[in-house]
C-alpha cells in the first residue's frame, strides 16, 4: 500500500511565512524576499515529506493567504474594484485578502468565512456578470515545476470545480449554471497543461460533497466532471473529499471517470458502510483518509488496520491517506520541549503523522499482529495517565435541569437592567481586546521568561489598563473594557489557568492569512482552582464609573479551539468547562462587575455539516453549556455574548436560546440579511452588529458607519441596537483603532440626535 497526504501546513515550522508576510505588509521587505521565503518553506517541506517515504506529495497546497483565493485568481475571478487599483499581481491578491487603503484607492476585503467545520477561514471569491471565468494563472504549474526541479514529482492540488462554484458569491444575475461551460473549459485546460508537464496525478479537492446535497447539486457535479474528465489524457485525476462522508453522491462519484477517490474514514460516519454496501470500482484507487488531519492524538493502529484489512479483503486498491489536509494540525512534536514525555508520547503532529503513514504502510504489508510497532501502539493507547478527576465527573453528573435556566426571564430582567445602567440609546462598546502592541507582548514574554517578576508584570498591565480606560472615556464609549493585555489568546489564557489542559510552545495552526492559533490540548477532566480574571476586572472597574465588562470565553469556544479528547464525549468536556466558567462568572459578579461578556466565538464552527445532525449531535448540549455558565447571576447583571461571525440565520433560535441579554456579532463584511431574519424570528436579545471590519487596517468614516447603522435601523428597533466594531481590536494598531472608535462614537451621537 502506498501513502499520501491531502495537504501540508504551509506557514513554516516557526511561522516563517507569517513573519515574512507581515514584514512585507509593513514594507520592510520586498516582494522578492517574501517569495524566496515561501520558496524555502516549500522546498524544505517537500524534501521532508520525501524523506519520510511518503508516496504522494502534494504541491500547490501552499498559499500566501488562502487556497480558495488562489483558485479565484487562477481562474480570473478578480472583481474589478481590485484589478482597477493597478497594483502588482501580489498586491492585488493581498488587496482581495485584506482590503486596501492607499494612494491607489480604498477597497474592502472579500468576505471571509469559516472553512467547513474548521477554524481555518477562506476568502469568498466574488463573480459578477462581466467576469470571464478562464484559466489565467500559473501558480499550480509553477509550484509543480519547482518541486520537479528538486527531483520530486508531486501531486498538484486544486480546489475542485464543484466546490468552487458552490462557494463563489454571485453578485450579478448569473448563477452557477451559467458558468458550467467556462468552468469545464478552464479545468480541462488545467488538466491538459499538467498532462503536458507530465504530472502523474492531479488532486481536485471537493469538500463540498460532504454536505447534504440536493438532486440539482448532484446533477451539477456530474455535469461538471463529465465535461472535465472527457478530454483527460494520461494525467490521473483524484477526486478528494474530506470533513465527512459523501452519502448523497457516492454512486455518481464511483461511476464517473476518476482514477482515484479520496474518502474520509475519520469524520465520515458512513464512509466504510458506503464502500461495503455499494462497492468500490476495481479500476480506481481509494485514497483512504484514516489518519486524523484535525487532531493531534496518535493513530489507533488496531482500528486503522482493521479498516485496511476490510478494504484489502474487498480487493480495493488502497492508498493510505489523511482524513483532510494536515493544514489543521501543527508541524512537529520535536519542537515541544515542555510537554512531559509521559504525555507527549500520545501525540502526533504533521511530521509524526508522516511517520505513522510510513509505519502503517509497513504494517499493512506484513502479519502485523506480532509486529513490535503495532503492539507498542496498542499498549500505549490502552492506558492514558492523569485524566480522571472523580469530583469533576460527579459535579457534571449532578447538574439539574434548573441549572440551565436563568431567572427572572428575559423581559423582566431587561427592565431591571435599563433601570440599573441608564445607558443612552445606541450604547457604544467594544468587543474586549485593544491593540496588542509590541510592549504588551514584550511584557508578557518577559514575565514568561522570568526576566521580570510578577509585580512588575502586573504593574505594567495596570498602567496599560489605566491608559486604555482613559482613552475610552476620552472617546466617550459607554460600556468599557479593560483591554485584555494579559491575554495571549482567548482560549489559551483560560486553559492555562484551568486544570486538565496541556500546552504547546510552537504548535501553531493557521486560522486565516497570517494569523495562527496555538490550541491547547484537553488532556483530562477540567476544573478551576481559583479565580482567573477577577483581579484585572476589579482593578479596571475601580478606575471608572462607567460599567466595565468582565471578559470570559464560553465553554464551547474553549472546547472548539482546543484539541479535544477522543476518550470522552465533547458534551462531557463542554459541561466540565461550563461549570468552571460559571464559577468565574459568579466570582466576577460577587466582586462588583455588573456586565459580563462571555465570548462565543466558535459555536458555529463545529456545527455538524449535515443539518440532520445539528441538534442531536451538537446544539442540544452546546447551547445548554452556555446557559449553565450564566444562569446563576442576578437579574441586574447584564450578560453579553460575542460571536465572530454572522452566518447564524439557520440557527437563530438556538442563538436566542442562549438567553444572553446582548449579542454582538460580525456584520460589516457580510450583507445585513441576518437582520431581516432577526426581525422575522422575533429575536429577543439586544444586538450589536459590528459596524466596521477589524480584520483590516482601514479607518471607517463617520458617514460609512452611520450608513451601516441606518440600514440596521430599518430592521431593528432603536432600543435594541448597540454600536460596536466587529470583533476585538488586538490585531490592530493604536492609531487606526483610536481614529475608528472616535468615528464610531461620533456616528452613534449623530444617530441619537436624529432619533431624539
Ligand atoms: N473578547 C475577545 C477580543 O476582543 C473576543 C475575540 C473574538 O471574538 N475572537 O479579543
Ligand atoms: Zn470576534
Amino acid at each position: 500500500m502506498r501513502t499520501a497526504v491531502i495537504g501540508y501546513p504551509r506557514v513554516g515550522t516557526f511561522r516563517e511565512l507569517k513573519f515574512a508576510t507581515e514584514k512585507y505588509f509593513r514594507k520592510e521587505i520586498s516582494a522578492d524576499t517574501l517569495k524566496n521565503t515561501a520558496k524555502g518553506i516549500r522546498k524544505n517541506q517537500w524534501l521532508h515529506q520525501k524523506k519520510s517515504g511518503l508516496d504522494f506529495i502534494p504541491s500547490n497546497d501552499f498559499s500566501f493567504y488562502d487556497n480558495l483565493l488562489d483558485a479565484a485568481v487562477l481562474f480570473n475571478i478578480v472583481p474589478k474594484r481590485y484589478s482597477l487599483l493597478g497594483l502588482s499581481t501580489i498586491d492585488t491578491y493581498f488587496a482581495m485578502a485584506r482590503g486596501y487603503q492607499g494612494e491607489a484607492g480604498d477597497v474592502k476585503a472579500l468576505e471571509m468565512k469559516k472553512w467547513f467545520n474548521t477554524n481555518y477561514h477562506y476568502m469568498t471569491p466574488e463573480i459578477d456578470d462581466e467576469n470571464e471565468l478562464t484559466l489565467v494563472g500559473t501558480k499550480p504549474f509553477d509550484e509543480y515545476e519547482e518541486a520537479k526541479g528538486i527531483g520530486i514529482n508531486t501531486k498538484p492540488v486544486v480546489i475542485g470545480a464543484f466546490t468552487l462554484l458552490k462557494l463563489l458569491r454571485y453578485v450579478g444575475n448569473k448563477t452557477a449554471e451559467d458558468y458550467i461551460g467556462a468552468v469545464i473549459k478552464a479545468y480541462s485546460e488545467l488538466l491538459s497543461k499538467f498532462n503536458g508537464l507530465e504530472a502523474e496525478w492531479v488532486q481536485f479537492d471537493e469538500p463540498y460533497l460532504v454536505y447534504d446535497l440536493t438532486k440539482e447539486d448532484v446533477k451539477l457535479f456530474e455535469k461538471l466532471y463529465n465535461g472535465i474528465l472527457s478530454a483527460k489524457d494520461d494525467v490521473k485525476v483524484l477526486l478528494q473529499t474530506y470533513f465527512g462522508d459523501i452519502r448523497d453522491c457516492y454512486s455518481s462519484v464511483i461511476s464517473l471517470n476518476f482514477d482515484g477517490i479520496g474518502l474520509d474514514f475519520v469524520e465520515g460516519k458512513e464512509t466504510l458502510d458506503l464502500v461495503e454496501k455499494q462497492g468500490f470500482p476495481s479500476d480506481k484507487a481509494l485514497f483512504a483518509g484514516i489518519i486524523n488531519g484535525k487532531n493531534i492524538w496518535k493513530n489507533n493502529y488496531k482500528k486503522t488496520l482493521t479498516i485496511l484489512d476490510t478494504l484489502k479483503e474487498k480487493g480495493v486498491n488502497t492508498i493510505i491517506s489523511t482524513s483532510c489536509s494536515l493544514l489543521h494540525v501543527p508541524y512537529a512534536l520535536k519542537n515541544e520541549t515542555k510537554i512531559p514525555e509521559k504525555y507527549a508520547k500520545y501525540f502526533a503532529f504533521a511530521e509524526e503523522k508522516l511517520e505513522e503513514l510510513a509505519e502503517l504502510k509497513m504494517l499493512s504489508e506484513c502479519d502485523y499482529s506480532k509486529a513490535e510497532v503495532f503492539l507498542a501502539n496498542t499498549v500505549l493507547l490502552g492506558n492514558r495517565p492523569d485524566c480522571n478527576d472523580k469530583a469533576v465527573q460527579d459535579r457534571v453528573r449532578k447538574i439539574r435541569n434548573s441549572d440551565f435556566i436563568r431567572l427572572p426571564e428575559f423581559s423582566a430582567r431587561r427592565k431591571i437592567q435599563k433601570e440599573e445602567f441608564q445607558l443612552p440609546v445606541f450604547p457604544t462598546t467594544t468587543i474586549g481586546s485593544f491593540p496588542q502592541t509590541t510592549d504588551v507582548k514584550a511584557n508578557r514574554a518577559a514575565f514568561r521568561n522570568g526576566n521580570i517578576d510578577e509585580e512588575q508584570y502586573i504593574e505594567f498591565n495596570r498602567k496599560k489598563i489605566a491608559e486604555c480606560i482613559a482613552m475610552q472615556e476620552e472617546i466617550g464609549l459607554d460600556v468599557l473594557v479593560h483591554g485584555e493585555f494579559e491575554r495571549n489568546d482567548m482560549v489559551e489564557y483560560f486553559g492555562e489557568q484551568l486544570n486538565g489542559f496541556l500546552f504547546t510552545e510552537k504548535a501553531w495552526v493557521q486560522s486565516y492569512g497570517t494569523r495562527c492559533v496555538k490550541p491547547p490540548v484537553i488532556w483530562g477532566d477540567i476544573s478551576r482552582s481559583k479565580p482567573m480574571t477577577v483581579a484585572w476586572s476589579v482593578y479596571a472597574q475601580s478606575l471608572t464609573d462607567k460599567p466595565m465588562k468582565g471578559m470570559l470565553t464560553d465553554p464551547v469556544t474553549i472546547l472548539n479551539w482546543s484539541f479535544p479528547r477522543e476518550d470522552i464525549s465533547l458534551k462531557e468536556s463542554a459541561y466540565q468547562i461550563a461549570l468552571a466558567i460559571r464559577d468565574e462568572v459568579l466570582d466576577l459578579e460577587a466582586n462588583g462587575i455588573r456586565v459580563i461578556q462571555v465570548d462565543e466565538a466558535a459555536l458555529r464552527e463545529k456545527l455538524p455539516l449535515r443539518k440532520s445532525d445539528w441538534h442531536n449531535e451538537y446544539l442540544n448540549w452546546a447551547i445548554p453549556a452556555f446557559r449553565l455558565v450564566h444562569s446563576g447571576v442576578k437579574a441586574k447583571t447584564q450578560i453579553h455574548t460575542h460571536m465572530c461571525y454572522s452566518e447564524f440565520t439557520d440557527i437563530i433560535k438556538a442563538i436566542d436560546d442562549m438567553d444572553a441579554d446582548v449579542i454582538t456579532f460580525e456584520a460589516s463584511r457580510s450583507n445585513l440579511l441576518i437582520l431581516d431574519s432577526l426581525k422575522e424570528n422575533n429575536f429577543k436579545t439586544e444586538v450589536g452588529p459590528g459596524v466596521y471590519d477589524i480584520h483590516s487596517p482601514r479607518v471607517p468614516s463617520v458617514k460609512e458607519i452611520k450608513s451601516a447603522l441606518h440600514k440596521m435601523l430599518e430592521r431593528i428597533t432603536p432600543e435594541k441596537l448597540w454600536v460596536n466594531p466587529d470583533c476585538g481590536l488586538k490585531t490592530r494598531g493604536v492609531v487606526e483603532t483610536t481614529a475608528s472608535l472616535i468615528n464610531l462614537v461620533e456616528a452613534a451621537k449623530e444617530l441619537r440626535n436624529e432619533n431624539s
